[in-house]
C-alpha cells in the first residue's frame, strides 16, 4: 500500500524550514529561494537559498519510484536508510560526505549541506572535465567504510547489531534485478536501440547467466559492510579539492567490491563516449581512474589494518586474500553494472546523449568489454583498464 504523509513544494519549504529550529538557524527564510532539482530517479530534493548566499537542501523520498510515477510504489523507507548512512559513515568519512543537519523521519524529509559549488562527477566526466584526486578520494572513502564498519574495525557483536538494522529488501531488490539478472535473463522492462539488438542478445548465454547467478549470490550473501550501495558517479559531487559521495539510501550489509565497482563501470562508459568523440586526451586521463581508485582504496585499507580487532585470525596473509578477492569481485560487478546501463531499465546520459550511430559503437564496446570482464576474470584494476582500453579502441 502506497504510504500517505505532506510532499513539500517549492511555496512550502520556507514555513517548513521556520518549522525546524535548527534548521531555520542556518538560513534566512525571509529571502530564500527554493528550487526542485531533483534528476534522479526516485527522489525530490529542493536547494534553498538565502540573500546572503547561505544555503541548504532538502531531500523527501517519493511513496513511489519517480521515473516511473505512481503506478509503481516504492518504501520512502530508503531514506531512513540514507540518514543511517550519513550518520554511521560521517564518523569516520565526513570530508567526503555533505554535512548531515538532520532527519524528519515521519515526513522521510533528509537536511544537508548545499553542494551548488560542486558539480555531479556524472556530468563532469560527460562533458570532457578532469577532477584530479576524485577517484582517489573515491577510493579513501570506501575504504574507510569497509574497514571500520566491517568485522576488521568493529566488534562483532557492534557489526551485527548495525546489519540488523540495515536490512532494506525493497533496495536491495532493485540492485538484485535491474543489475544483477535483468541484462541476462532478458526482462519486459528492458530497451535499447534497435542495432544493440544483437549484442544485447550475446549477453544471455549460460556462462554469463552463471556469471550473474554467482555476483547475484555474492551480493546478497555476502554482508561484510555498510557500503553505500548505489556509488555510480550520479552520485558522487565534485569540485578542486572536494569529493562528497551522496545519495546513500541504497546502503546495506553488502560486498565492499560492489561500491569501487560502481565508478568502474562508469569510467568504461566514459572511455567509451570519449572513445566515439574522439577525445583522445580526456580517454587517457580516464583511464588511470581505474588505478587511481584502487590503488588509493588498497592504501587507506592498508594503513588502518594494524587496528584490525582480531588478529588472531585475521592476519597479514589474510588481508592479501581479502584484498585479492575485493579486486577480482570490483571487476565482475563493474560489468554487471556497464551492461545494465547498455540494456537495462535506467541508462545514463553519457550514451544516452550521443547521436544514434556513436550511441551504438560506444553501446557495443560496453558490451564487449562487460562480457570479457565476466569471461576472463581480470584480477587487478590495471587489467580491467586494458580490457576496457582495447574493446573501446576497435
Ligand atoms: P535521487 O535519489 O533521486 O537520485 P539524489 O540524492 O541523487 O536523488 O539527488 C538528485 C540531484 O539533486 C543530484 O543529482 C544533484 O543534482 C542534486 N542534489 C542532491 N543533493 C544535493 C546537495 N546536497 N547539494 C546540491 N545538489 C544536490
Ligand atoms: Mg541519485
Ligand atoms: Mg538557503
Ligand atoms: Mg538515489
Amino acid at each position: 500500500m502506497t504510504e500517505s504523509y505532506e510532499l513539500l513544494e517549492p511555496e512550502k519549504v520556507a514555513a517548513y524550514i521556520d518549522s525546524r529550529a535548527d534548521l531555520a538557524a542556518r538560513v534566512d527564510t525571509s529571502t530564500l529561494d527554493v528550487t526542485e532539482v531533483g534528476d534522479g530517479n526516485l527522489n525530490l530534493v529542493f536547494v534553498c537559498k538565502d540573500a546572503s548566499g547561505r544555503g541548504l537542501v532538502l531531500k523527501q523520498a517519493l511513496p513511489y519510484v519517480r521515473l516511473v510515477g505512481p503506478s509503481w510504489p516504492f518504501t520512502p523507507k530508503r531514506a531512513v536508510a540514507e540518514a543511517r548512512a550519513y550518520e554511521v559513515h560521517g564518523r569516520f568519512a565526513a570530508e567526503y560526505l555533505p554535512e548531515f543537519y538532520g532527519f524528519d523521519e515521519p515526513r522521510y524529509i533528509l537536511a544537508m549541506e548545499d553542494l551548488t559549488d560542486h558539480r555531479v562527477w556524472r556530468g563532469a566526466l560527460t562533458d570532457g572535465e578532469r577532477h584530479d584526486g576524485a577517484a582517489a578520494d573515491i577510493g579513501r572513502y570506501v575504504a574507510r567504510v569497509a574497514f571500520h564498519t566491517s568485522l576488521f574495525g568493529i566488534e562483532a557483536k557492534a557489526v551485527k547489531e548495525l546489519a540488523a538494522a540495515a536490512i532494506s529488501p525493497e533496495l536491495c531488490e532493485i540492485t538484485e534485478d535491474l543489475v544483477l539478472t535483468e541484462p541476462f535473463s532478458g526482462a519486459e522492462r528492458n530497451w535499447f536501440q534497435d542495432e544493440l539488438a544483437a549484442a544485447a542478445a550475446s549477453l544471455q548465454t549460460d556462462e554469463l547467466k552463471a556469471r550473474a547467478g554467482e555476483l547475484k549470490w555474492a551480493f546478497m550473501t555476502r554482508a561484510e559492510a555498510l557500503i553505500h550501495g548505489d556509488l555510480h558517479t550520479g552520485s558522487v559531487m565534485v569540485r578542486d579539492g572536494s569529493t562528497r559521495a551522496f545519495d546513500s539510501e541504497f546502503t546495506f550489509y553488502g560486498p565492499v567490491a560492489f561500491d569501487l565497482a560502481l565508478p568502474w563501470s562508469n569510467f568504461i562508459v566514459t572511455l567509451a563516449r570519449d572513445a566515439v568523440l574522439g577525445r583522445a586526451e580526456h580517454g587517457a586521463w580516464v583511464e588511470t581512474l581505474f588505478e587511481e581508485l584502487w590503488d588509493a582504496f588498497e592504501a587507506e585499507f592498508r594503513s588502518l589494518w594494524p587496528g584490525v580487532v582480531d588478529p588472531r585470525v585475521f592476519n597479514e596473509l589474510y588481508l592479501e586474500r581479502w584484498l585479492a578477492q575485493t579486486q577480482r569481485d570490483a571487476a565482475a560487478f563493474a560489468a554487471t553494472e556497464a551492461a545494465r546501463r547498455i540494456v537495462g531499465l535506467a541508462h545514463v546520459p553519457d550514451l544516452e546523449t550521443l547521436d544514434v550511430e556513436p550511441r551504438a559503437v560506444a553501446g557495443r564496446a560496453v558490451i564487449e568489454t562487460v562480457k570479457r570482464l565476466l569471461l576472463d576474470r581480470p584480477d587487478t584494476a590495471g587489467e580491467v583498464r586494458a580490457i576496457a582500453r582495447e574493446e573501446v579502441a576497435r
